[in-house]
């Protein structure tokens, strides 16, 4: 057994048959796999019996479960890797295309998924669960309440789906939030029709003020007024990422 420890957000899953359901998120495309803190191990068993895999890489930062998995995972395709996930090169795990599983260590989730974002063409898909309310964040559409930051900067790069819900009596200890698995699959866009540097700055002034207008909103980043544009009278959970991508344009060299 290795103890729950809290400052690294552990919180082991009980319940096999989810564990089961979180590994068969993934399409079996990518043979290189990337599981982020095994913990004791509960998902990376059914990712074993997955015979598309070829390579897993087991990326945990705890001491004592590396040493947990390093006695009780044998497998040849397995890589156990002691590391902080953040702190990492990407291209260090793998040179070529692999995807992303794992119970994410939830107060560190939009790091793992800005991380993601940056690394977007080396991670064609990733299937992961989180707290319930940032799951429903990412995957919401434009003119819902729920629709952000992170929705819009990750909806630009990936299809999203929300896969599940998951209760919190299946975790040993329970988190005090629900969870979800989500599961994001690279989309077809290369390059965003605009400075994508400023795409980002847009985003997040865009969404400073939820119930302000964009025109309000927009005076956070920019130095002159922008051009009258009815893109301006809206607010920026109206907006999708192709009219972020508009508004960029109007504000570039604005801003
Ligand atoms: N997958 C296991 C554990 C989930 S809890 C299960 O479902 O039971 C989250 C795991 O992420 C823990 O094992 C924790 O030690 C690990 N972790 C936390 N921060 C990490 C980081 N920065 N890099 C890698 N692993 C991390």
């Amino acid at each position: 057994m290795v103890r729950a420890k809290k400052h690294l957000g552990q919180h082991f899953l009980s319940d096999k048959n989810i564990a089961a359901k979180i590994a068969d998120c993934l399409s079996g495309d990518f043979d290189k796999v990337c599981e982020i803190g095994p913990g004791t191990g509960i998902l990376t068993t059914p990712l074993l019996e997955n015979n598309s895999i070829k390579e897993l890489k087991l990326i945990e930062i705890d001491t004592e479960s590396v040493e947990y998995l390093k006695e009780n995972y044998h497998d040849k395709r397995i890589t156990i890797i002691e590391a902080d996930f953040l702190k990492m090169d990407i291209k260090s795990i793998f040179s070529e295309p692999f995807a992303i599983i794992g119970n994410f260590p939830y107060n560190i989730s939009s790091q793992i998924f800005f991380k993601t974002l940056e690394n977007r063409d080396l991670i064609p898909e990733l299937a992961g669960m989180i707290q319930k309310e940032v799951a429903e964040r990412i995957a919401s559409p434009p003119g819902n309440k729920t629709y952000g930051i992170l929705s819009v900067l990750i909806q630009a790069w990936y299809d999203i789906e929300y896969c599940f819900t998951v209760n919190e009596n299946v975790f040993i200890p329970p988190p005090k939030v629900k969870s979800a698995v989500i599961k994001f699959t690279r989309n077809k866009t290369k390059k965003l029709d605009c400075n994508e540097k400023l795409f980002v700055r847009v985003v997040k002034a865009g969404f400073h003020h939820r119930r302000k207008t964009l025109k309000n909103n927009m005076k956070f980043i920019c130095s002159q007024p922008l051009p009258e544009n009815e893109l301006l009278t809206k607010r920026a959970e109206q907006l999708s990422v192709e009219q972020f991508v508009e508004l960029t344009n109007l504000a570039d060299g604005l801003c």
